[in-house]
């Protein structure tokens, strides 16, 4: 049976990425293993500068002043790396959920931080509009999507102060002008590759203006100036970080992603919107393509429908604990018969009923 694989991160991965993968665990450099020979040999190397190289160009950051870090310690660290390279007297936050209210807390442990909006009142079921962010911040702090509760920004505020986006849901998911943002971070578990590595790319510009002291593995100079190898890499999510990059590349990038992200949504929503049965969490204006969130009007039906859910061969679509309900993650490697398959159970559920 096929399986569907709408989980929210770690998640579903391209087939033959996964292939690739898996064959270079095997044989890589010349009947060696990928993960047993050094991070200093060409040829993993190459895979660090391809990898580093291929996210600039999706982007359309190449010789736009940026660069492009593989980290380790996960989005999760960014959050406070952020504020050791940035942060000199007070920063603003965007409050949109449980990552973004993470990565405040994390700043405010360095200095101060100041929430510029907060949907946190009514469970972060919208992306606050119409907030001052006051020029004389050193960076503002926005989270592009909203994997737990199912938002995502559909614009971004014009500011003339940094502006930095925890991208880790959505990052390459769709086409947007990457330029109006001075540091992006992603962890690479969501659209990327296995859990082990965040993908940094920094304009070079805003850094180097703190005066604290920063320990060199918090250092976003320290790693751009050893080329992403200060230590040794997680080179195996590196590796397959570097075959999605290929893949969506072939496949025509991130503008040819787009679309069929935009398809699933349609198909996706459009069933929450239409069936009884179904309801949405969030506001509409902003869903979120990448996690749809969303819940059975009435508990009664909650287990026929998971049970149809589990023979169709759907996986992953449990909420998360805070949210409860349901939640569609249709991240780029899921193929719109996955969503044709879930959207299918939800109708059949209707007839039933
Ligand atoms: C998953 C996620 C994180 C946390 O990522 P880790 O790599 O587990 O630290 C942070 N921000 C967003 C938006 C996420 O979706």
């Amino acid at each position: 049976m096929m399986i569907h694989n709408f989980s929210a991160g770690p998640c579903v991965l391209p087939k033959e990425v996964i292939l690739k993968a898996s064959e270079a665990l095997l044989d890589f450099d010349n009947g060696l293993s990928l993960i047993e020979i050094s991070h200093r040999s060409k040829a993993f190397v190459d895979v660090m500068e391809k990898a580093r190289a291929l996210a600039l160009e999706l982007l359309g950051l190449e010789g736009k002043g940026y660069k492009a870090l593989f980290l380790q310690g996960g989005a999760s660290t960014q959050f406070l790396m952020v504020a050791l390279n940035l942060l000199e007297k007070r920063a603003g936050y965007l409050n949109t959920g449980t990552w973004a209210d993470k990565a405040m807390k994390e700043a405010q442990i360095y200095d101060d931080v100041y929430e510029v909006g907060s949907s946190k009142a009514s469970n972060y079921n919208y992306i606050p509009k119409g907030y001052d962010v006051p020029s004389d911040y050193d960076y503002l702090h926005v989270t592009s999507n909203n994997t737990i509760f199912g938002t995502q920004m559909k614009s971004f505020p014009k500011v003339d102060i940094p502006l930095v986006c925890d991208m880790s849901s959505d990052i390459f998911s769709r086409t947007l002008d990457f330029s109006q943002f001075d540091l992006i971070y992603a962890g690479a578990q969501k659209n990327m590759g296995p859990a082990g590595t965040t993908l940094v790319v920094v304009k070079e510009e805003v850094l180097g203006k703190v005066s604290r002291k920063i320990p060199s593995m918090m250092d976003y100079k320290v790693h751009i100036s050893k080329n992403s190898m200060f230590n040794t890499p997680p080179v195996f999510a590196v590796y397959t970080s570097m075959l999605t990059l290929e893949w969506l590349k072939n496949l025509g990038g991130i503008k040819a992603i787009e679309e069929v992200n935009e398809m699933k949504a349609r198909i996706m929503y459009s069933e929450i919107d239409l069936n009884p049965l179904f309801k949405g969490f969030t506001a509409k204006e902003d869903r979120s393509n990448m996690n749809a969130t969303f819940t059975l009007e009435s508990e009664n039906l909650k287990e026929t429908f998971e049970t149809m859910v589990k023979e169709a061969g759907i996986n992953g679509i449990n909420g998360h604990r805070s949210v409860g309900g349901y939640r569609a993650s249709m991240y780029n490697a899921l193929s719109i018969d996955s969503v044709k398959a879930l959207v299918e159970v939800m109708s059949e559920l209707e007839a039933k009923a």
